[in-house]
Formats: C-alpha cells, sequence, structure tokens
C-alpha cells in the first residue's frame, strides 16, 4: 500500500521565501510610469504600499527572511498536506503518479492568506492602521480581513456589487474578521460617486473597486492598499507553497516531470512552481510547467505580450503581460478568480522564455474534473482549482497513451465550499461552455497604451 499522505512537521515551515528573480536569465522588463512612460523607481509606489512590499518588489536577493510573527500565523494551517491522488490515478487508469499540494486548508480556504498575513504583518510593522482593497467574490477580501485581523489593523473591502448581492457569504466572511465591506460603486469615494451619479444601478466591476480601494489609500495618511495576486511580492510568499512541495517530494522519493497550476493573476501557479523551476534555470532539469486559464479569459494563450495597465481604470504603473487588454470584461465564468485581463509580469517572462507553457480550458470540461476528483479523492475543488485538475487529468491520459510513467505535481489551490451554486448549475447541465470572445479582445486591445 503506497502512503497517501505526506506531512512535515510545523519545525519545517519554511524560514524564507524564495525569490525566482535571483535566477532569471535576463532580468524581466521594467515598470513604466503610466503618464511619462520611463520606468518607475521605488519610490512611486510609496503612497501605496509599505516600504518593506516595495523592498521585496524590487528585490534580486535570492531567500527572503520570513518574519517569525508570519510563521507564527503560517502554523495555524501550514505545512500543507502533500496528497498522492491514488484514487484519481485508478479511474482514469493511469500509469502516470499523481500528486497534488492541498492549499484549502487555510482559514479563508485558499492559498491567498500566504501573502495576506505577510502583508498586515509589514504593514503593521510600519504603523500602517487601515488597508484598503478590492474583491470580486471574496477570495481575497475576506483572506486580508483574515490577516488583519490577526494583526490588529482595520480593513476596508470594496466588493463589487453583483458579488455583494448574489455571494452574501464570504461578506459574512470578511464581516466576522472584522472588515467593513461596501459594495463597489459606493457613496465612500470620488470614483464611486462619479459612477453612482451616472448609473445610481451600476453592477461594478473589478476596475471600479480597485480605483476606490486606491483612492482611499492615496487619501488617507493610515491607510495603505493591498493587492492578491500579479504583483512580485505577492509570488515571492506564495513560494512557501512551493518551498514545502521540494521537501514532500524528496520524502515521497519522487520528482515531478510535469507542475501544473490554474493561473489567473499567477500567484498561485508561480508559488509552486518557482521552487521547482528554479532546478530548471539552474541545473537544467527537464520538468514541464504548465499553466492552466479559462478559454474564456486566456491571456497567457491568446493574448499579447505588450505593456498594459493592471486595472481597468487606467490608474496603476505599466507592466509587460501577456494581456487581452485591460478594458476587455471576461464573460461572469464561475472561476471568478482567473477572470483577469492580464497575467503576473514575472510568470509572463518566464513564458515568454519558453519555461512555462499554458494551455485553455472551458468551463463545463473543468466542472467534469473536478466532480470526478470530489468523488475520488473526496475534496470539493475551488471552481479555480477545477482548472489545475483538468490540466493534470490530461497529462495523466496522455502518460497513458504513451504508456510512460510519469510523474504530476498540481496545485489544489482551494475548496469549493463557498460555490456549491456552480455545482448546482454544473449537475443541472446549466453550464454554458464559454468560448474566446475574440470579437471583444479586438476591441479592448485598441486601447493598450502605444510605447515607442
Ligand atoms: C484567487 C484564486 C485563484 C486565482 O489567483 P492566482 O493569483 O492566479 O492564484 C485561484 N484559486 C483560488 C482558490 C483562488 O481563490
Amino acid at each position: 500500500m503506497t502512503q497517501k499522505k505526506y506531512f512535515l512537521p510545523e519545525s519545517e515551515i519554511p524560514t524564507h521565501w524564495y525569490n525566482i528573480a535571483a535566477d532569471l536569465p535576463a532580468p524581466p522588463p521594467p515598470p513604466l510610469h503610466p503618464g511619462t512612460q520611463d520606468p518607475i523607481g521605488p519610490e512611486a509606489l510609496a503612497p501605496l504600499f509599505p516600504m518593506e512590499l516595495i523592498k521585496q518588489e524590487v528585490s534580486t536577493e535570492r531567500f527572503v527572511e520570513i518574519p517569525k510573527e508570519v510563521r507564527e500565523v503560517y502554523r495555524v494551517w501550514r505545512p500543507s498536506p502533500l496528497i498522492r491522488a491514488t484514487g484519481l490515478e485508478k479511474a482514469i487508469d493511469t500509469p502516470a503518479r499523481i500528486y497534488y499540494k492541498y492549499e484549502g486548508v487555510s482559514p479563508s480556504g485558499s492559498h491567498k492568506p500566504n501573502t495576506s498575513v505577510a502583508q498586515a504583518y509589514y504593514n503593521k510593522q510600519e504603523g500602517v492602521q487601515r488597508i484598503a482593497t478590492e474583491t470580486g467574490a471574496g477570495q481575497w477580501g475576506s483572506s486580508l480581513a483574515y490577516a488583519c485581523q490577526m494583526f490588529g489593523i482595520e480593513s476596508k473591502v470594496y466588493m463589487v456589487k453583483i458579488s455583494y448581492e448574489q455571494k452574501p457569504y464570504r461578506r459574512s466572511l470578511m464581516q466576522v474578521w472584522g472588515g467593513s465591506v461596501v459594495p463597489s460603486p459606493s457613496n465612500d469615494t470620488n470614483a464611486g460617486r462619479a459612477i453612482l451619479e451616472k448609473d445610481p444601478n451600476s453592477n461594478g466591476s473589478l476596475g471600479i473597486a480597485i480605483s476606490e480601494a486606491v483612492e482611499d489609500a492615496a487619501m488617507r495618511e493610515d491607510t495603505k492598499y493591498s493587492l492578491g495576486s500579479v504583483l512580485n511580492h505577492v509570488l515571492l510568499h506564495q513560494t512557501v507553497i512551493g518551498l514545502e512541495a521540494v521537501k514532500q517530494m524528496e520524502m515521497v522519493g519522487d520528482y515531478p516531470d510535469v507542475v501544473v497550476g490554474c493561473a489567473g493573476g499567477g500567484s498561485n501557479a508561480a508559488g509552486l512552481m518557482f521552487p521547482f523551476l528554479r532546478d530548471r534555470l539552474v541545473s537544467g532539469s527537464k520538468t514541464r510547467f504548465l499553466a492552466v486559464e479559462p478559454a474564456s479569459c486566456p491571456s497567457l494563450t491568446k493574448g499579447e505580450y505588450r505593456y498594459d495597465f493592471g486595472d481597468t481604470a487606467g490608474l496603476t504603473p505599466l507592466m509587460k503581460m501577456y494581456t487581452l487588454g485591460h478594458t476587455f470584461m471576461p464573460p461572469g465564468i464561475h472561476a471568478g478568480g482567473l477572470r483577469y485581463h492580464a497575467m503576473a509580469p514575472l510568470l509572463c517572462h518566464l513564458y515568454s522564455e519558453g519555461h512555462i507553457e499554458a494551455r485553455a480550458y472551458p468551463q463545463n470540461p473543468c466542472f467534469e474534473a473536478a466532480t470526478l476528483f470530489a468523488q475520488t479523492e473526496g475534496i470539493v475543488p475551488a471552481p479555480e482549482s477545477s482548472h489545475a485538475i483538468r490540466g493534470a487529468i490530461d497529462e495523466a491520459i496522455a502518460a497513458r497513451q504513451d504508456g510512460a510513467s510519469r510523474v504530476i505535481l498540481f496545485n489544489l489551490s482551494g475548496h469549493g465550499f463557498l460555490d456549491l451554486q456552480a455545482y448546482d448549475d454544473y449537475l443541472a447541465g446549466n453550464l454554458v461552455d464559454d468560448h474566446y470572445p475574440e470579437e471583444k479582445v479586438r476591441e479592448a486591445m485598441q486601447d493598450l497604451p502605444v510605447i515607442p
């Protein structure tokens, strides 16, 4: 009988995050000022982020120490388990060995507290009393509210109005953790009031909510802003996933041939991949890395590698990313966390250099994979994570077809207990298969800034 679950003792919680910037053959293209289009220095970010996070954003130090206060909070759910998917392997009759790292064991049910806790800590250290952020379906908002609660700071979350009304439970989570949540557009900011004046019934959007949170942080001395994905420091914090997985794979005595992650802004995929990708960059390992995205929002597989804004309103610095255009509004699929028009610049850089592959799937095959996973492994996956499962299953099917053994490792980024409506829709046959909205992307790409 093979061992099923690989636990590390608490003493093995990593002491440092891994910064892949130290091992890149060439540095990624720098962020540019939205007005002047010159490369920006760290000082441009100072009104929004605490200094320590800005330093991490531009750091090329290979290992960054995890503060002991952050490790203390990580102890609640870290090290997270690595599990061999023996039930799934049997169901698809594959010679492949499939492992998954399970991040749904955190208090908010996803990988996001790995960074929210670190971010709240550095803000607290620098005397910040309040953090403002935006959230769509609420995964990030709830993770941030939890982290702020742990360090005794206030959180203010601008939640996209349609989700605030239709998905009340993550809002409740935020409130339980002391967060103050308003539907966006709100009356609390100029950006929100301007939208409401034009359209009192606006459903809101992530772009509007970002504008509100950024304005809130910029206007108040005691408040900073916080982002849950995309930025270098977020990816850095998430490497705690991969660092643990490296040790757990050693315990198993296996090494992955392919590492799979779902990709919205790219943080959980990068978090699992980067510590293994280091072996590829430094010692030439042949491991493949596969990012899986939704067919309706396929930034890596269909986007162009260009400078674009990080938000819909065009307020952020310009970053070079695979993008569908910052004004592109992806269709309302259930995997809300994957509806981002672009992708983390670090992940894009590695993709453009051929170190990472990407694939896109519509939502029905993903829910089919997630349901099979729940039936064989027991855990009900988040709709976002179902993309990684689909990718892993297809790798295992390919292994069966070439009769080769293959070691597959994927990240199960969260559980789906607050997404059961999506499963209801799937089981009732009501899920529309989203397809690539080519026309809308072409329109949005017209709005990209022209960089000489
Ligand atoms: C937010 C979220 C994602 C997508 O974000 P990334 O930055 O791409 O990781 C994926 N899975 C879950 C469960 C999420 O909550």
